[in-house]
């Protein structure tokens, strides 16, 4: 099933939730804000059209990398490398080709920076935009879920 992060608008704080069409609210554990959200039958199929959040169609995706998990993997790889002849570098590299690219990805919505895992329609999301990106940030264009045209 889909997995959804919501950013608290006011602590800032990720509330985790999975789409169920009678949630239409949730509340924050640290602060107790309560977020309205607009779950659909397309959310709960792991179909990601529009956000639950703000209700806005423009997405990206990008590689749900962790940090901790990637630099200390990258440590043990380096130290073992003296030994190995380097050949744990090559493994790390293999590692991170199949398990992270493959599994690991995440979609943003570019409004309210809600973040989407085990998406069906993953292959739909477009990578990162920067001029999409800044257009919707700063001038609150709304793309509709189109792609930016020129
Ligand atoms: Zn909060
Ligand atoms: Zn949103």
């Amino acid at each position: 099933m889909m997995e959804v992060q919501i950013t608290c608008t006011s602590c800032g704080s990720s509330i985790e939730v999975l789409p169920d069409h009678r949630a239409t609210k949730v509340e924050c554990d640290v602060c107790k804000h309560v977020q309205e959200v607009n779950f659909t039958a397309d959310h709960e199929a792991g179909r990601l059209c529009e956000c639950p959040v703000c209700n806005r169609m423009d997405f990206y995706k990008q590689k749900d990398f962790n940090r901790k998990i990637g630099v200390t993997l990258f440590l043990i790889a380096a130290i073992l490398s003296i030994w190995t002849y380097g050949l744990s570098l090559v493994a790390l590299y293999l590692v991170d080709l199949f398990l992270f690219r493959k599994l690991s990805v995440v979609a943003i919505c570019y409004k309210c920076r809600t973040n989407f895992r085990k998406l069906q329609n993953m292959g739909d999301i477009r990578e990162y935009d920067h001029e999409m990106n800044d257009r919707i940030v700063y001038s609150d264009h709304d793309f509709k879920g189109k792609p930016l045209s020129h």
